[in-house]
C-alpha cells in the first residue's frame, strides 16, 4: 500500500508537507469511522484508503461498520433509493426495523472519540449516544443527492441529522436548509491503489483475456454495482443502438456490497435482457477486484456512466484519471467531473447516451482531448491528498470555537 512520500511525484513536498503540517495540531486525536460495508460501493472503497494515510499522519482512527440483517438493509436501500428522490412505499415497520438495529448497534459500538464521522443514513441513529460522551464531535458525511428527498423518509431522519455539529456533502446542490454547519467536501480516488495505479499494456491485455473479454474491437465499459439506479438496461439499450453502425463490445461489470441486497435481482434481468449475446459481457467481479477494474478501464474505448440518480459517481473520476473519454448522465455529483464537451460527454438519455458513445467511437482524436482534459481535472480537484488535506481543516475547523485557523505555523488562540 502506498505511504505518504509515494504522493510527492504527484503534489510536490509541499503538498506532503502542508498535510503533515495539518496533521501536527490533530496528534493523538482519536478519530472513528462508521459506515454500513467495508467492501463495495464508493464509501467503502473511500475508507480502505483515507483511514491507513489518517493514521499514518498521526491520528488514532478506527473503522467500525455497523452490524445488520438482511430485511435491515432492504429497508436502507429503500431509503437510499427515496433519498435520491425515486418513488418508494416506506412503511412504519420499516422505521421500526431501522430503530431496532440501531439500537443493537448503539449497544455494541462505544463511540468515545474526539471525533465521531457517520457515513450515510444507515447509523445515523448512533448519534443518540452523543450525550454519554460530551467532548465529541460528531459529523454526517452524506455522500447521497438529497437535493430532492423522499418527505417521509428524510423528516424520520432529520431528528437524527439535527443532532450532529456538522453535515458534509460532496456538492452544494446536496445541501438541505438545516440549523447545523453544513460542509462541501468532494470525495477523491487513490491515484496509486491497485484500482488506479499506472498498468502497462502487457498487464491490461493479461487482465482483460483473463476476464474472457477479446479486444477485437472498441470496449464500451461500465462499471456498478448491478442497481436500478445505475441503469445497467439502458446502458445495454444504448449499446445496442451504437452497434447498429459501429462495431464494438459491451462490458458491465458488477460485485456484491453486503449492504446493497438488490443486485442479484437488477443482475439476472439484465442477463436476461442480454441473452446470451456474445459480444455483451457481463462480469460479476468478487470483492478487491482492484487490479481488474483498473485493466478493463484502460482497455475501454469509452467509460460510460448511465446513472439515473447518483452521489458523487467515484467511476467516472477513476475513468478519466486513466484519461479514458467518459460519457455519463448529468446526475448527482458527475457534472462536477465531467465538464460537457471538455472532460466527458454529459447526457440525458439512452438515445443521448448512444449518440455520444458513436461520437467518442468515430472521433478518436476528441475522445482522446476529453480524456486528457478529464485527467487533469481529477489531478486538480479529486485525489485522495485533496480529500485529506479537507478532512484535516474540518477536523481542526471543528475542535475550534470558531476563530480563524492559520496554516503558517501558528493559530489563534
Ligand atoms: N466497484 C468495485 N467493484 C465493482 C463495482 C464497483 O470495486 O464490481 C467500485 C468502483 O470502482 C468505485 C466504487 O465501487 O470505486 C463505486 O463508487 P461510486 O461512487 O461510483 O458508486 P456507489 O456504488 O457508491 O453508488
Amino acid at each position: 500500500m502506498a505511504s505518504l512520500p509515494d504522493y510527492e511525484p504527484l503534489i510536490g513536498l509541499s503538498g506532503v508537507e502542508e498535510l503533515r503540517e495539518l496533521a501536527k495540531r490533530l496528534v493523538g486525536q482519536r478519530i472513528v469511522m462508521v459506515n454500513s460495508t467495508r467492501t463495495g460501493g464508493g464509501v467503502a472503497e473511500i475508507l480502505n484508503r483515507m483511514v491507513p494515510l489518517l493514521g499514518e499522519l498521526g491520528l488514532a482512527v478506527r473503522w467500525e461498520v455497523i452490524q445488520g440483517s438482511v430485511p435491515f438493509y432492504r429497508v436502507t436501500k429503500a431509503f437510499h433509493n427515496a433519498l435520491h428522490g425515486r418513488p418508494e412505499t416506506i412503511t412504519p415497520e420499516m422505521f421500526d426495523l431501522f430503530l431496532d438495529v440501531g439500537r443493537h448497534n448503539a449497544n455494541r459500538l462505544v463511540l468515545d472519540d474526539d471525533i465521531v464521522f457517520i457515513h450515510d443514513p444507515q447509523p445515523i441513529t448512533l448519534v443518540e449516544q452523543r450525550h454519554h460522551h460530551s467532548t465529541s464531535r460528531w459529523i454526517w458525511r452524506c455522500h447521497l443527492d438529497v437535493s430532492h428527498p423522499h418527505q417521509a423518509v428524510w423528516k424520520f431522519l432529520e431528528p437524527f441529522i439535527r443532532q450532529f455539529d456538522a453535515a458534509v456533502y460532496s456538492s452544494s446542490a446536496f445541501a438541505q436548509r438545516m440549523v447545523m454547519r453544513q460542509l462541501l467536501v468532494a470525495p477523491s480516488i487513490d491515484p496509486l491503489s491497485d484500482k488506479n495505479r499506472e498498468l502497462s499494456p502487457p498487464e491490461v491485455d493479461a487482465m482483460v483475456q483473463k476476464l474472457g473479454v477479446p479486444q477485437d474491437r472498441p470496449i464500451v465499459t461500465q462499471v456498478s454495482r448491478f442497481d436500478v439506479l445505475k441503469d445497467p438496461l439502458g446502458v445495454l439499450e444504448a449499446f445496442r443502438r451504437v452497434r447498429r453502425s459501429v462495431k464494438c463490445r459491451l462490458v458491465l461489470a458488477g460485485g456484491p456490497a453486503t449492504d446493497d441486497p438488490e443486485g442479484e435481482e437488477v443482475l439476472s434481468r439484465v442477463r436476461e435482457q442480454a441473452n446470451g449475446d456474445p459480444e455483451i459481457h457481463l462480469l460479476m467481479l468478487p470483492p478487491n477486484s482492484d487490479l481488474e477494474i483498473n485493466a478493463l478501464q484502460r482497455a475501454s474505448a469509452v467509460i460510460v456512466q448511465k446513472s439515473l440518480k447518483e452521489g458523487f459517481g467515484l467511476t467516472v473520476s477513476e475513468a478519466l484519471w486513466k484519461a479514458r473519454p467518459v460519457v455519463a448522465s448529468a446526475v448527482g455529483g458527475i457534472p462536477l467531473q465531467v465538464k460537457h464537451r471538455y472532460s466527458g460527454l454529459l447526457v440525458h438519455s439512452v438515445e443521448g447516451a448512444a449518440h455520444a458513445i458513436k461520437q467518442l467511437l468515430n472521433n478518436r482524436e476528441y475522445a482522446k482531448r476529453l480524456g486528457e482534459n478529464g485527467r487533469e481535472h481529477v489531478r486538480q480537484h479529486f485525489l485522495l491528498t485533496r480529500h485529506l488535506r479537507d478532512y484535516l481543516l474540518m477536523f481542526l475547523a471543528l475542535g475550534h470555537s470558531g476563530d480563524l485557523i492559520y496554516l503558517n505555523g501558528h493559530r489563534s488562540r
